[in-house]
């Protein structure tokens, strides 16, 4: 299977290994499958008695057609291991009133993005050596908290990589910036830029669309790739938890093969809610889609106007990880419902008017499958508390945004098709915020708080986190964003070890 531009300007079509080298398409576009490959219930049924490597191969292998089956095993028990993913890597517990949770942050870093980030890098070395590559790789990462520190672990020590991880230095909760300061590993690089998110990212993008840095790059033997999730390596592995998903509620009892299972995703880049779309456009039975937002509610706007406008106040909020006013992966979205031609120019009135709106009838395609909600700071609190008294869960203040807009959305809807809400950190990465949700006062410090919500709840802590808040930061640079590309230069070409 062969891979295109969403912008229509690259379209000769490249090979899943080499998408997911190159990252992003020459034009400026992202990849995406020249066809989705179709699944049928047949398939899900036979999937539903496998392990979750297992799943994830067979999945791996439709859209990784250059891979083989045995590669794309070996891979995903690798990065599913049971050791690595405790107990397991996606498994789902109840809420009440048909809602279920997809918890996705039981690997090494405690958020969703390892679900991604612990088997991309193998794809990524194997896609190396499939596309004849022998420059290193520079993987350049700007990071909102999550992502950054689930790239360091996925990259670690890799050899033919290195990685450099930009994050906005007030925009990340203190356990995520001790966890990525913290940083094991010899070819890593860990740097705080003065500004937001949306900072941090376009000091990306510029420094991947400098051509004449990508030589001065080329001459030391190095280019530069993405852990970001406009890379399909970060992006084809999470279709996997929601046919996985789907198959463990069947198995469970709570769904025939062929109901309806609503989902609830809470957004920032657009990644995993597209994942899951990409599930159902294979055939797998989702109805309707929430993407939840916090107040930085772009796509809520998006989603009820079709007007997509980041030209707005920026929210530093409890949910770090969604605060985001350009959802770079919306352009697949726009990609697969509009074309490539659309979406080209609807991506270059982004880029010069900060804005673009679209048709009445391309907004009604479009919300036949999403709709949005956001979840301010006091509800997403409120939600926190409530769900832990009503129903046992303790919940991180990202999965609260979306347990919220499931809730409200399903009373506006009146609907009774249960809903899988994506549960996307634990309550410890973000205790502060959880446990002043549950106590209505601050802990201590930020970094004491991990302790407290666990003395307080009795829920235990996951052990990698426990072991990161006794670990030294080292890793202290903070940088203007204008430095960026100086930074990243030093790092590529300095000598390893
Ligand atoms: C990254 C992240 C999100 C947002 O996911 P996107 O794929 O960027 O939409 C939500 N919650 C947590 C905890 C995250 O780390």
């Amino acid at each position: 299977m062969n891979y295109i531009s969403t912008r229509g300007f690259d379209n000769t079509g490249v090979s899943s290994a080499m998408a997911i080298k190159k990252g992003l398409a020459e034009d400026g576009g992202l990849y995406m499958p020249e066809s989705i490959p179709e699944i049928d219930l047949d398939y899900i049924r036979s999937l539903s008695s496998l392990s979750y490597p297992e799943r994830a191969a067979k999945v791996l292998s439709l859209f990784l057609t250059d891979y083989s089956e045995e590669e794309l095993l070996e891979d995903a028990r690798g990065a599913y291991a049971e050791d690595k993913f405790i107990p397991s890597a996606a498994p789902i517990t109840a809420l009440d009133g048909g809602r279920y949770m997809l918890e996705l942050w039981h690997g090494p870093t405690s958020a969703f993005k390892d679900m991604a980030l612990q088997i991309m890098p193998r794809l990524f070395v194997r896609a190396l050596r499939k596309c004849g590559e022998e420059r290193e790789a520079l993987i350049l990462v700007a990071t909102s908290g999550d992502t950054g520190k689930a790239a360091l672990e996925g990259y670690k020590n890799i050899e033919g990589t290195r990685i450099k991880v930009f994050y906005p230095i007030d925009g990340v909760s203190s356990v995520q910036k001790r966890q990525m300061q913290s940083q094991e590993g010899d070819n890593v690089s860990v740097v705080g830029i003065v500004g937001n998110f949306d900072d941090a990212q376009n000091g990306v993008k510029k420094i991947f669309s400098d051509a004449d840095f990508a030589k001065k790059l080329d001459r030391g033997g190095v280019f530069l790739s993405s852990a970001n999730s406009i890379n399909w390596g970060r992006l084809v592995p999470q279709i996997v938890y929601y046919i996985s998903a789907y198959c463990d509620l069947y198995a469970r009892g709570v769904i025939e093969l062929g109901d309806k299972l609503d989902v609830c995703v809470p957004t920032g880049n657009f990644g995993n809610i597209f994942a899951g779309y990409v599930a159902k456009l294979m055939g797998l039975p989702i109805g309707k889609m929430v993407c939840a937002s916090n107040k930085n509610n772009v796509l809520t706007d998006f989603f009820k106007t079709g007007e997509y406008d980041r030209n707005r106040k920026f929210h530093a909020t409890m949910s770090p990880s969604m605060d985001i006013l350009i959802s770079s992966n919306l352009e697949r979205l726009i990609f697969v419902t509009l074309g490539a031609e659309k979406c080209a120019e609807y991506m270059a009135a982004l880029a010069r008017d900060g804005k673009y709106k679209l048709k009445k009838e391309e907004l009604a395609k479009i919300n036949e499958t999403f709709v949005g909600y956001y979840t301010d700071e006091e509800e997403c609190m409120a939600c926190v508390k409530r769900t832990y008294e009503n129903v046992k869960q303790l919940i991180d203040t990202h999965t609260s945004v979306a347990v919220s807009a499931a809730e409200r959305y399903m009373k506006d809807a009146k609907s009774k098709t249960p809903m899988l809400v994506v549960s996307t950190a634990s309550p410890y990465k973000f205790a502060a915020d959880v446990y002043r949700s549950l106590k209505d006062e601050r802990p201590e410090s930020d970094l004491e708080a991990p302790a407290m919500l666990e003395e307080l709840t009795g829920v235990k802590m996951p052990e990698p986190l426990r072991r990161v808040l006794t670990k030294e930061p080292i890793h202290l640079d903070v940088i203007r964003k204008d430095d960026m590309p100086h930074a990243v230069l030093e790092f590529a070409l300095s000598t390893i070890k």
